[in-house]
């Protein structure tokens, strides 16, 4: 997209896509999809853990699917076990803020700590240093590009958003289905911001509906690092 035009209309237009648009770099570099030319999908966990991680765990087991958690520092504290059961079950994990908070107006200060809290919560509970952030309501803001190289993280989107936090199972998994694409990463919630014990039955349902048909439809599922070191994976363009 060209944010050329000189209009304050376009601006705020270019501004709104700098912010939320999946492929902008324009306020901190990320990734949103793989290499086109590979049946290969990541399926992407936002929000937890939770309570109900692993019922989700089973479900990838069955199935032997790795996928990507990104996790929010106020839920791996309330949860360090799981956050250790998903790393356990060989899984990546990834940064979704500590709070779950929205980054637009917000100073990068405030910002950088939200990354830098989660980062600390993540390797006290796991050990491990994440190298990917999902911002939280895929929302980036001014700051966060600096917080995000010096805290060595790469940005993730998503080409398919399930809206598992509101559509019932079934509709989640058609979109799931429906979208799939190479080079695909899917985003669903395995936790609801950073509630305790939250419903997740929507999610659970979706991609106990969605793998097998994924699977059948000749999709191999990497983790989302993976599916971006691949040769022709490729940064989002500004
Ligand atoms: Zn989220």
């Amino acid at each position: 997209m060209s944010c050329a035009a000189g209009t304050i209309a376009a601006a705020g237009a270019c501004l709104g896509y700098a912010v939320r648009g999946r492929s902008s770099t324009f306020l901190a570099p990320s990734m949103y999809r793989g290499d086109p030319s590979r049946s290969e999908l990541a399926i992407t966990f936002d929000d937890g853990p939770s309570e109900s991680t692993p019922a989700l765990l089973r479900i990838l087991e069955e199935h032997r699917v790795r996928a990507t958690f990104f996790m929010c520092g106020a839920n791996v504290r309330r949860l360090p076990g799981v956050a250790r059961e998903v790393l356990a079950a060989g899984h990546e994990i990834g940064n979704h803020s500590d709070t779950h908070a929205r980054f637009d107006f917000k100073s990068p200060d405030f910002i950088y700590r939200e990354l830098a809290l989660a980062q600390d919560a993540i390797h006290a509970a796991t050990g491990l240093q994440p190298g990917l952030f999902r911002a939280p309501y895929g929302v980036r803001w001014f700051g966060l590009r600096h917080a995000q190289r010096r805290l060595g993280l790469t940005g993730v989107m998503w080409t398919v958003i399930g809206r598992d936090w509101s559509l019932p199972g079934g509709r989640v998994a058609q979109r799931l289905i429906g979208g799939a694409a190479n080079g695909g990463v899917l985003c669903l919630h395995d936790g609801r911001t950073i509630h305790a014990a939250p419903d997740i039955r929507n999610t659970i349902d979706a991609v106990r509906a969605a793998l097998p048909r994924l699977l059948d439809k000749g999709f191999e599922f990497r983790t989302a690092g993976d599916l971006f070191y691949a040769p022709q994976a490729y940064a989002a363009q500004s």
